[in-house]
């Protein structure tokens, strides 16, 4: 199968060759000739699989043959992603795929001045990318009109949910012309999204390219246990021991990013860290140098790293583990990718077994666990299994107490590091606000 076998025009197939794209991935093999027949999608692909150039080559080619010019302050399609990375790598795929076309495309997001975005927006643009926020930003303020909208395209709406944003998607919603084609992407499929795609998608086709909740299964996985306080040192220890050159690394808070970074920093480790408080210049910037290999190690929270695409990445760490099991399937996901080898290891301390166990649940597996001389927990990380179960041995009889000992108290002070506040029991899954959408009857495309 080619890319003129799935129906894309010549400027495309020029775009395609420059970049060097000789066959379809599956995911573009099954949504190009959909979304060119004006077909609704819901698709369950995870960034990988080339679910970019999915829904942007054809989106790109129905902009270019059919439809009015595009008015001032007016948009004709409106890709909505969850973070500013990801609008940015997105527009930059449809912008080189665009390359050939007379179109006009660009990105917004929050984190930047507005003033330009509304300057830029006058003319009209044909392909917008936006995160939800900055788009009602700019739509109350009246530099956009959804008046020539045809196309919606929803990227990672799993993500969107996650990070709350379902209340402007919900008020987008309602911005928008019901008569037009809507494209939702997601890598994984709860509930939520179900259900959301039931109110926003009119008869789509349902595109499935790797199993539900599977992580890759090209990517070797395991954990090691640890005590919470001993994970720098053991991150350090395999660093060296591994002779890790390009690692992307997973923290769940701004604060553990900015401290293993410093750590390593002092070190002499070239590292760099993304998070959510650091301005965008920055953020882009650590980025760049990682990927063009002059930053060795990258930490990131999870927000700050959603759709990095960092191409032949031999591994991922989990620094901790996510809060949302989700999370763990996306953090994976930038290594082994497209039939390659990669490997994602994760270190876990005892208040992270349940984190775990959620992981194994969903990734059904059972996670090999393999044990670091030197470094084997005082406090036990209990055995888990793909079935959600913590397997939880006997507690010994206590010994009798010695003299002037501190008893239990003690140990839970071990447990948690100091300046630290112990974690509350994690949630699995944050609660999600669903919007509630007008659901009036839809009109069908034409
Ligand atoms: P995505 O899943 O959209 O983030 O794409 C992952 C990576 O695969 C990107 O670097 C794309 O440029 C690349 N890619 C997408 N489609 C193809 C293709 N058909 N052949 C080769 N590379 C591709």
């Amino acid at each position: 199968m080619t890319f003129a076998t799935l129906g894309l025009i010549e400027p495309l197939l020029r775009s395609l060759e420059k970049l060097g794209y000789q066959t379809p991935t599956p995911v573009q093999a099954q949504a190009i000739p959909a979304v060119l027949a004006g077909r609704d999608l819901m698709a369950a692909a995870q960034t990988g699989t080339g679910k970019t150039a999915g829904f942007a080559l054809p989106l790109l080619q129905l902009l270019a043959m059919e439809g009015p010019k595009v008015a001032a302050n007016s948009v004709r399609a409106l890709i909505l992603v969850p973070t500013r990375e990801l609008a940015e790598q997105v527009h930059e795929a449809v912008r080189q795929y665009a390359e050939n076309l007379p179109l006009r495309t660009y990105a917004v997001y929050g984190g930047v001045s507005i003033n330009p975005q509304m300057m830029k927006l006058r003319s009209g643009v044909d392909l917008l990318v936006a995160t939800p926020g900055r788009l009602l930003d700019l739509f109350r303020q009246n530099a956009l009109k959804f008046n020539q909208l045809q196309t919606l395209v929803l990227d990672e709406a799993d993500r969107m949910l996650d990070l709350g944003f379902s209340e402007e998607l919900a008020n987008i919603y309602r911005a928008l012309p019901k008569k037009r084609q809507t494209l939702l992407f997601s890598a994984t499929f709860s509930d939520d999204i179900r259900l959301l795609a039931g109110q926003m998608l009119n008869d789509p086709l349902s595109i499935e390219v790797s199993p539900r909740n599977v992580a890759a299964n090209t990517v070797k996985q395991w954990i090691v246990t640890v005590d919470k306080k001993r994970k720098p040192e053991l991150f350090v220890h395999l660093m060296r021991k591994g002779k890790w050159k390009q690692v992307l690394v997973f923290a769940k808070t701004r604060n553990g990013v900015d401290a293993l970074v410093e750590k390593l920093q002092g070190l002499g480790v070239n590292a760099d860290g993304i998070h959510g408080d650091k301005p965008q210049a920055t953020r882009q910037r650590a980025l760049d140098r990682f990927k063009a290999s002059e930053v060795q190690i990258l930490v990131a929270t999870d927000v700050a790293a959603r759709g990095l695409d960092i191409e032949d990445l031999p591994l991922v760490v989990n620094f901790d583990l996510p809060i949302v099991a989700e999370d763990y399937i996306h953090r994976i996901g930038r290594t082994g990718r497209a039939g390659s080898t990669g490997e994602a290891i994760s270190l876990v301390c005892a208040d992270e077994v349940n984190l775990l166990s959620a992981i194994e649940m969903l990734t059904r597996q059972t996670l090999k666990r393999q044990n670091e001389p030197d470094f084997e927990p005082e406090h036990r990380v209990p055995e888990t299994d793909a079935s959600g179960q913590v397997i939880k041995k006997p507690k010994k009889p206590k010994k009798p107490k010695a003299s002037g000992g501190g008893g239990g108290k003690r140990n839970l002070g071990k447990w948690v590091d100091s300046g630290e506040v112990a974690p509350a029991e994690p949630s699995i899954k944050p609660v999600r606000k669903v919007p509630v959408f007008n659901t009036g009857p839809r009109k069908r495309k034409p």
